[in-house]
């Protein structure tokens, strides 16, 4: 008989909203369609993808417009099959049993799964109550306690907070550890360290075409470092982990920074819209707390969080309860407005 590694056994797993819903509010995907100009030249590019053939090892073409969309140097990139493998890439290449890898809790639980996955100590550093993060004391615990990999979000999923790249950058410069620093949510932010991924040893920058590039279907990530981190990953990862549709897809994307930059906007503006509205709401019932959001979603603080979960869920609308807080992406208009509607509803009644 075989069963699930003691490892993992006091782990929850994340649990992918199943369910029909009439509206998906839960994975921080983007609401918006890929422009017709893309589509169509992805339509025609695709009548020349060799299907028989094995996939380009280092994804070239992407990754180079990657580059050029991000202005790091190919070299200093590596393509992944979403950012999720390349967070478990990182752990194979750069840990051993017994090392100990730290988060910043809350964060994206995906951290802790793949860490245990590699028999790791984890060590988790609470963010303050409000969820801001107190930066001294993540570089006094990872120096304490020797963590050999520090892995957060910035902006932070669940939290939708960001830190200021001084600040990022300030706990790259104190510790030993390997900063991994999760950007998928900085194309809707302005902090990024991007521009700095050369000049530490201890630093990968990760970013994925799932949130604002609108392409979570396609699976693809990058990780940014110095080069021999990232020749690091090369040699650990699997040949032909990028597969030749997610190139074709990922390269036509990057090379229409303009379609992506308007795009970026309009998810914005719902987020400003779906923030706007929740405080209001929050003012007048107070029942609520909205935080501020640097991400393409929003985030409520309630006791009843659970309730209020309940209650959208059987109004067939999903979005994501973790850690006593309600995760709502931003949607279409239509969707925000349904989404508020049934808040309101659920604030009214009786309860
Ligand atoms: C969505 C998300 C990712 C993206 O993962 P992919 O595997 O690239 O889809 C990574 N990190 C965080 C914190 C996320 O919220």
């Amino acid at each position: 008989m075989f069963e699930l590694n003691d490892r993992f056994k006091d782990i929850s797993p994340y649990v992918p909203n199943e369910k029909n819903f009439d509206i998906y509010l839960d994975a921080n995907e983007s609401f918006l369609d890929l422009p017709d100009i893309m589509k169509s030249e992805i339509e025609k590019a695709f009548a020349s993808v060799k299907l028989n053939r094995y996939p380009d090892p280092v994804a070239m073409d992407t990754v180079e417009a990657f580059s050029r969309y991000y202005g790091v140097p190919a070299e200093n990139v590596v393509a992944g099959n979403g950012s999720d493998e390349l967070i478990s890439l990182l752990f194979s290449a750069f840990m051993d049993k017994g090392d100990t890898f730290a988060t910043i809790s809350p964060d994206f639980s995906m951290y802790e799964i793949y860490g245990k996955n590699f028999d790791m100590d984890y060590l988790s550093i609470p963010k303050n109550s409000d969820f801001t993060i107190d930066t001294d004391r993540v570089i006094e615990q990872c120096n304490s306690k020797k963590v050999r990999m520090l892995i957060f979000s910035n902006p932070c999923n669940p939290t939708s907070l960001g830190i200021k790249r001084e600040a990022v950058l300030k706990v790259v410069k104190s510790t030993n550890a390997l900063v991994v620093v999760d950007e998928a949510y900085m194309d809707f932010w302005n902090q990024s360290i991007i521009d700095s991924f050369n000049d530490f040893d201890n630093m990968i920058i990760l970013r994925t075409a799932s949130k604002a590039f609108g392409l979570a279907g396609i699976r693809l990530g990058f990780a940014v470092s110095n080069s021999r981190i990232i020749n690091a990953m090369k040699m650990v990862k699997s040949p032909y982990n990028v597969n030749s549709i997610t190139q074709l897809i990922g390269k036509i994307s990057l090379s229409h920074k303009n379609l992506t930059e308007k795009a970026i906007k309009a998810i914005i503006d719902s987020k400003n819209a779906l923030y706007t509205e929740l405080l209001k709401l929050s003012e007048s019932t107070k029942e609520f707390e909205v935080l501020e959001s640097d991400t393409n979603f929003v985030v409520i603080r309630l006791n009843e969080a659970v309730k209020l979960y309940e209650y959208l869920i059987e109004n067939r609308i999903a979005v994501r309860y973790t850690s006593g807080i309600i995760r709502v992406t931003a949607g279409t208009g239509s969707e925000n407005e349904k989404f508020l509607s049934v808040c309101k509803e659920f604030f009214n009644k009786e309860r």
